[in-house]
């Protein structure tokens, strides 16, 4: 597939309570990309910034007509503000990336070379993750290992976040894809085309804090497992199927025992055992049913992913949500 000689790159920057990084961040997308062959945008998305953020974006705007910014209507989460961007974008390559400079923009000449190669997508790589905690390495290792465990089809490649280059005919199938549970790294993964990686050191946060508490990790991890896999479904009905068996055999060895040796009714411990046992494995089993079914929920009622409230930089008749 050839490349444009002078090509547009459009980086899609999700923002939340970020005022403090924009300018920062554009200085350090020009330094980056200012001997480079191409034309860039950048798509700021203000995700419901309750800060300056989207003054600072529109006082930015003002002045750099590279700029195509988007303001949702309410904090609609990192997923749904980088779909608004795709949606948004208009490059020949896109590059979804975090405002903190966690995602150097000194990568990015290297992305764009792996994509005039000929790959569609170049994924980014933290090869060097010691700019984040210890928790958050572990329980992040933990979760790729477990997602690419239950998931029977979609691999998710380990330290490889949103930040990767899309080539245009990637993102219009990305666009393609309206679920409205939404885990980007999955849905990613799940079109395809021909990838390869490129590896960084991932720095510390230059200021402010991650915007991602515990409780909203593990709901983000649920989305990913309950929006890629099955699996959960089938792993309880075996575990169910199992016990019922065992239950069976031990119910005729007590039978047996009882018309042998007579009644017993010594055997409180071990009856309230098996009762609270499968009293709580029967609420995990409903809970995880519930999981799915909440998810069939949300996408029946079929509600637009995001909200735009206000734009800068974009004609009227693209603004609005799709
Ligand atoms: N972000 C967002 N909406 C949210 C949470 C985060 O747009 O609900 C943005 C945030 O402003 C940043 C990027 O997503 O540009 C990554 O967030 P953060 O740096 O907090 O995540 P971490 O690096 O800790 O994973
Ligand atoms: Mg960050």
């Amino acid at each position: 597939m050839p490349r444009p000689a002078r090509p547009l790159i459009s980086l899609v920057v999700p923002v939340l309570n970020e005022c403090t990084a924009i300018d920062r961040f554009i200085g350090a997308v020009d330094a980056a990309l200012r001997d480079l062959p191409v034309r860039c945008e950048i798509i700021f998305v203000d995700d419901g910034s309750s800060d300056e953020t989207w003054s600072v974006i529109r006082r930015a705007a003002g002045s750099d007509d590279r700029l195509r910014c988007l303001r949702l209507a309410r904090n609609h989460g990192k997923e749904a503000a980088l779909t608004a961007g795709l949606d948004h974008a208009r490059g020949d390559a896109v590059i979804p990336m975090d405002v903190d400079l966690q995602d150097p923009p000194a990568l990015v000449p290297e992305m764009i070379e792996r994509w005039r190669d000929g790959f569609d997508v170049v994924n980014a790589r933290r090869a060097d993750r010691s700019g984040d905690g210890w928790v958050k390495r572990s329980t992040a290792r933990l979760f790729y290992a477990t997602f690419n465990i239950l998931s029977p089809t979609v691999k998710l490649i380990p330290d490889v976040g949103d930040f990767r280059l899309l080539d245009r005919r990637v993102v219009d199938t990305l666009r393609s894809i309206r679920e409205r549970n939404r885990f980007m790294k999955g849905i990613f993964a799940w079109v395809g085309f021909a990838m390869t990686t490129v590896d960084y050191q991932r720095p510390a946060r230059r200021d402010g804090a991650s915007k991602w508490s515990t409780l909203r990790l593990v709901g983000l991890a649920m989305d990913g497992i309950f929006g890629f896999s099955p699996v959960p479904l089938r792993i309880m009905l075996l575990v169910g199927l199992i016990m019922t068996l065992l239950a069976f055999a031990y119910g005729a060895w007590l039978v047996a025992r009882t018309l042998i040796f007579g009644i017993d009714v010594a055997g409180y411990a071990s009856l309230m055992t098996a009762l609270l046992f499968l009293g709580g494995m029967q609420i995990a089993a409903i809970a995880l049913v519930g999981e799915y079914v909440g998810r069939i929920l949300t996408e029946t009622q079929a509600r637009p992913i995001y909200i735009v409230s206000e734009t800068v930089g974009l004609p009227a008749a693209e603004a609005g949500d799709r």
